[in-house]
């Protein structure tokens, strides 16, 4: 697999002036590269002026999706909501979600099925607490996490899957996992894929997230199984933003 994703994961930041500099720093200081995919993931209110803005090689993400059609659900926003501002994909299961928001694999899977009833593509976060980690749990937490929507899922709802791992004790933290332990965990997931199809395990992006910055993005997108990377913290900042998606472009060139 040849194609890097590059996603910038905003959270609740931003403001129509910082966002309208931001694309525009992102812009001047990216070299466009067609297997290297950007992806652009604003808070809601501003889905709509990122669309405006943005050149077309950049993509539109969401960072939520309702597990609900429509109706009385107060502050949600449903998938054809979404769909309507020309989302392409949607952040689902990301820690602070998962974590803040109790949100459970169940909710995660409905909020799945949602994204894909509206043609929208699913980036699936997975990833373990330090304490799984430290009592040896990850495998078997990350495989639970990703069976919860595997195991109820045609094989052609999952061809638009991607998976970010992304260990919460290097989210935000400045501490980043080795390349060669997030390896272990991407190639796990890889092997997790295989047990359902060969297919699915070829062609699903797995990205790493947690801390990415362009001075360890390279050793990471070097590794057989990382695909790219789900960025919070540095996609805040346009030109290192940039950095690091050209660093992908210029391995896809390789
Ligand atoms: C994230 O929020 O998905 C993330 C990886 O954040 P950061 O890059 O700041 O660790």
């Amino acid at each position: 697999m040849n194609n890097m994703y590059i996603v910038a994961n905003w959270k609740m930041n931003g403001d129509q002036i910082f966002n309208s500099h931001l694309i525009t720093t992102i812009e001047k200081n990216s070299v466009i590269n067609d297997a290297s995919h950007m992806i652009i993931c604003p808070s809601m209110p501003y889905l709509q002026q990122i669309n405006t803005q943005k050149p077309s090689y950049m993509i539109l993400g969401a960072q939520n999706i309702s597990q609900y059609d429509t109706g009385a659900y107060t502050g949600e926003v449903s998938g054809k909501m979404l769909a309507d501002l020309k989302t392409k994909y949607v952040i689902i299961g990301h820690s602070e979600r998962r974590e803040l928001y109790n949100e459970d694999n169940n909710v995660i899977r409905g909020k799945f099925s949602k994204a894909i009833e509206n043609n929208i593509k699913p980036i699936l976060c997975v990833g373990e607490t330090i304490e799984h980690r430290n009592n040896g749990e990850t495998f078997d937490y990350i495989h639970s996490q990703i069976d919860a929507v595997i195991s109820s899922n045609k094989l052609d709802n999952l061809k638009e899957l991607i998976i970010a791992y992304e260990p919460i004790w290097a989210i935000g933290t400045g501490q980043t996992a080795t390349p060669e332990s997030a390896e272990e965990v991407h190639s796990y997931i890889r092997n997790t894929l295989l047990n359902t199809d060969s297919n699915l395990a070829e062609n699903t992006p797995i990205l790493y997230g947690g801390s990415v910055n362009s001075d360890n993005a390279e050793k990471l997108f070097k590794m057989e199984n990382i695909n790219g990377a789900l960025i919070g913290g540095a996609s805040l900042n346009g030109e290192e933003f940039s950095k690091i998606y050209n660093i992908a472009g210029e391995l896809t060139n390789e």
